[in-house]
């Protein structure tokens, strides 16, 4: 069977972001993506309207049953919404239900691109301090990576995070929308050893912060090392924003969907 990537995300009704993103880019990755559902949020393309998170106990019991019956190869994190979530899947861990050998991708997300909340940000930035020494790669945005190091400057950011624990952390300047061209630089162990830059495409896209991170984690479970599934993520992503869905044409501000249905 095709390697399996076991994803801890969110239910976004619209389709673009949390575990639908997963399930898309793991499929394209050529993974077979299994979902533990941690929130059903409540939200459009272009807004979130609430969410209510499962419980820890729950979505142990899922994560259990995938665990207990397929080839888990690599995990992803994306909303876990809650601190007893973050703990969970921490416990999972130390406990090797899940071998600390699976390589993690963990995406500390803290709110939507809209803007709405998807948990409350300052307990969630505590809480995933514990889980940052299993992470093999940490995929912040410029929001988050500034929460959860304190650090304004995002080079100091990610050395800070490698430092806290992270083996990796992935930095996207996309959230610094006065910059140009998007910059990505890949820290390992707190040295910078992949940088690039990535063409800056016009609108904001729901979801492609979810994308990105569950396609290198299913790059991962099929075997490539970091820099090449960062590398190949760059170059699928850059292809499911540039062919992206636009509901609402005649609103200049609205998110697109990406369009994850294309070949790398
Ligand atoms: N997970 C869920 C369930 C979401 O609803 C969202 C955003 O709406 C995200 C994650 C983060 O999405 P993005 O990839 O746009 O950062």
């Amino acid at each position: 069977m095709r390697p399996v990537v076991l994803c801890f995300s969110g239910l976004d009704p619209s389709g673009g972001a949390g575990l639908q993103a997963d399930i898309e880019a793991i499929g394209q990755s050529g993974a077979h993506a299994a979902i533990a559902c941690t929130a059903v949020t409540i939200q459009s393309s272009q807004q979130v309207f609430g969410f209510e998170a499962c419980a820890a106990a729950l979505v142990k019991a899922q994560a259990t049953a995938v665990l207990d019956d397929l080839p888990v190869k690599a995990i992803k994190s994306g909303m876990l919404g809650t601190t007893d979530n973050i703990t969970m899947l921490t416990q999972l861990f130390a406990e090797q239900i899940i071998s600390t050998d699976t390589p993690f991708v963990l995406d500390p997300v803290l709110v939507a691109n809209s803007g709405g909340s998807l948990g409350d940000e300052k307990t969630l930035v505590s809480a995933f301090r514990q889980l940052l020494p299993y992470a093999t790669l940490i995929t912040p945005n410029t929001h988050e990576l500034r929460a959860l190091s304190g650090e304004q400057d995002l080079h100091s950011g990610a050395k800070k995070l490698c430092a806290q624990g992270a083996h990796a952390v992935l930095v996207k300047t996309s959230h610094d929308f006065d910059s140009g061209d998007i910059e990505q630089y890949l820290y390992i162990e707190g040295e910078m050893v992949h940088k690039s830059t990535l063409p800056r495409l016009e609108g904001e896209f729901h979801g492609s912060g979810c994308s990105l991170a569950s396609f290198i984690a299913g790059r991962l479970a099929m075997g490539d090392d970091l820099i090449d599934a960062v590398k190949s993520a760059d170059s699928w992503i850059t292809q499911t924003l540039r062919a992206a869905d636009d509901p609402h044409p005649e609103d200049a501000q609205a998110q697109l969907i990406p369009n994850r249905f294309i070949h790398s």
